[in-house]
Order: C-alpha cells, then structure tokens, then sequence
C-alpha cells in the first residue's frame, strides 16, 4: 500500500453553545477546521481532521496547520501509510513541531492501516475493553447560576462527568467568583457524577490556593490545569492536597515524561490533535498506565472524525484509569460524516467498522484547497 495523493480540505465549525468563554477574556463562536484525505494506489482513502481550539487556546491554529501540512506532504507521496512510526519519523525531519498539522495525517495513516486489514483501528491499538466509555461535559466559565443550569441540562442529557471552567481575573471575581461558580456547579451533584474544575492555565498557585480557601469544605473534585507554567504547577502541587491533571502542559512525549519524573500531577487530558495524532497518544496513553495516571481522552475540539478517533483510543484504555472522553460533536453544529455507535449504558462506543469507521460527507467538504499526487 502505497500514498498516491494528498487532499486537503478546510472548513468552519460553528460552536452549538453560542459563545464559549475561558479563562484570560477568551471567547470562541466556532472553529476552523482542516480535514485530509490520503488516498492510496489500491484507490483506498483514509481521512483525519484538526481542530485547533482557536488561536491562543495552545500554539495550534487551523491555519498553521494547514501550512503545516504543505511542509509535510511532498514528503509522504509514495509511503507505506501503515508504517506509522517511520510516517512520524518522516513528518518530524520535515517540520519540527506544529502536532496539530501532524494530526490529522496520522489519523488518516492509522484509518488507511485497519482499512488495509479490515479491522477497526481500537484492535490495531490493542483492543477494546468492551466498556462504554464515560463522556464529559465541557461547562463553560460564567454566572455560578448559568453554570449549575447547564450542568443539570448535561446531566439530563445523561453525561456523567462535568468539565467546570473557571479561571476568573481579579477584577472579575477572582477566586471567590471561581469558588462560587465549583460550589453551585456541584450544588446538584448525584452519585456517581465526578467533577474536572478546569482553569485551562488561567490560575498563579496564589489565587489557586485563595480560591480552595473560598470552597465549602470537602468537595470531591479534581483540578485540571491550574496554571500556565511548570514551575508554577509544581509549586502549587507542593501547597495543596487537591488531584491536578495537566492538559496544555501536556503535548509532547517528553512533557509525558517530565511529569511522571517530577510527579507534578495525577493524569493528563489526552487530546490527538495536541499529542501529534494516534500515534504520539498511544505513547502517552502507556506511559500513563505504566505510572498509574488517570486519562481523559480528548481532542482540542472537532467534529465527526475527531469523535471516532477519540473513542478508538479511549476504549483502549483500562476502566480504571480512564476518567471520560470527550465527544466533540456536542461542541458543533456541523458533522463531516457519520459512523454507527450507539450509547448505550451511559456511555459510548467506537464503531467497529474497519478504519476509522466514519463515512465521510464529502459534499459538505466540497473541493479541496490543495492537492499533492505523484
Ligand atoms: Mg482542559
């Protein structure tokens, strides 16, 4: 199996919520998306998609990934997309950095390789556990009221995990507003509901340490990115006795790495764009089993093949240590395509169709913005 061409495609996703608001003034209406198709000499086509989270969520925008990909693809014509390590190797020597360009072809790799064997791409990975994987809500930041309304609309929704925004600037709120909007988030917690407070890098361990003084006592949550360095993670870490998991910190093998090495945290959120595609997150997903971190599996956002690949490799990991997975097609209001997974038992599972499993709506991508062939 060799690649034969190189399609790319760029669309714009609009958020469902409205507006989404995080931390630092950030304020996202939709995104742009870019999506590839590779199809091979047998006429097989294997697809992946980007989705940054907007320009300053980390250093990813659906541009640069776009670019990005132009850098890489001359290099790719006439490869084995089944060798996924040495395609890594390759876009590696071509371009440093940019995961989120990287992404969306090792996808399209890893959808070509079980297609080539007709298997889905959970088998290739390792195979599933067979559990319906826990999905997570994505809260965004506003009034303590809005916030604990829709929590309730999520959890009628049947989601049992809530991802609470929060990250309020001094003349905002600060930590007390921040403190209100854990408090009435979690006013109406059931059993078995777990909370994910996410400051997405907005927090200093100052106004972190002030906002855990400002909480009713003995609220049962974990604390996902507090701030935005290292240095400052690891010195809250010191300070409180709170659960941290790291997600923007968290991109490249070695930050996996360091953060076992350093201990600064209890899991990561997991997102394929942001890791470099499956490939790098299968990697990041051993490393976390072998030091016993938990896992979110994720994407920066996206829409239907996003979803699919999030779901192969969130089945992959063992029930106790996946936390949930996001399904990012709640986020938008346009699907790319169509794959057959029904929830079932609160939760969901990937399709078992071989690939990716998704039937891609190629009318709604229509012409591609540039193409490579041999
Ligand atoms: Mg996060």
């Amino acid at each position: 199996m060799r690649i034969r061409k190189i399609d790319l495609f760029e669309l714009h996703l609009p958020y469902a919520g409205g507006t989404y608001e995080l931390s630092h003034g950030r304020v996202y209406t939709g995104f742009d998306s870019v999506m590839v198709r590779l199809t091979t000499d047998d006429g097989t086509e294997g697809w992946g998609e980007s989705t940054p989270f907007g320009p300053n969520y980390i250093a990813a925008h659906a541009r640069g990934a776009g670019a990005g990909i132009k850098e890489i693809t001359p290099h790719l014509i006439g490869r084995d997309p089944r060798d996924v390590d040495r395609i890594n190797d390759t876009m590696d020597e071509a371009l440093l950095g940019h995961n989120h360009a990287k992404s969306a072809i090792d996808v399209a790799c890893w959808d070509l390789f079980g297609k080539s064997v007709g298997l889905p791409i959970y088998k290739l990975l390792g195979g599933s556990t067979g559990k319906p994987l826990p999905t997570i809500s994505s809260i965004y930041a506003g009034t303590p009221e809005d916030m604990r309304a829709r929590v309730a609309e999520h959890r009628n929704r049947g989601y049992m995990g809530h991802s609470v925004k929060i990250g309020a600037l001094e003349r905002e709120g600060g930590p007390k507003l921040d403190a209100d909007r854990i408090a009435a988030s979690m006013a109406d917690r059931q059993p078995g509901e777990y909370f994910i407070v996410d400051a997405n890098g907005g927090l200093i361990p100052e106004t972190v340490l002030r906002m855990l003084r400002a909480l009713p006592d003995r609220l049962d949550f974990v604390l996902e990115a507090p701030c935005a360095s290292w240095r400052e993670t690891l010195s809250l870490r010191q300070r409180c006795d709170v659960p941290i998991i790291l997600d923007e910190l968290a991109q490249e093998d070695g930050d996996i790495a360091k953060l076992v090495a350093l201990d600064v945290a209890d899991g990561i959120g997991l997102k394929i764009s942001k890791a470099g595609g499956l490939t790098h997150a299968r990697r990041h997903r051993d490393i976390c089993l072998a030091a016993g971190l938990t896992i979110s599996v994720q994407d920066t956002v996206g829409s239907t093949l996003s979803a699919a690949s999030i779901f192969h490799m969130g089945v992959t990991v063992p029930e106790r240590l996946l936390r949930c997975v996001l399904d990012p097609r709640d986020m938008v209001t346009v699907q790319t395509g169509s794959f057959y997974a029904p929830i079932q038992e609160g939760g969901v599972l990937p399709p078992d169709a071989p690939g990716l499993g998704v039937t891609v709506n190629q009318d709604l991508l229509g012409e591609p913005v540039a193409s490579w062939e041999e």
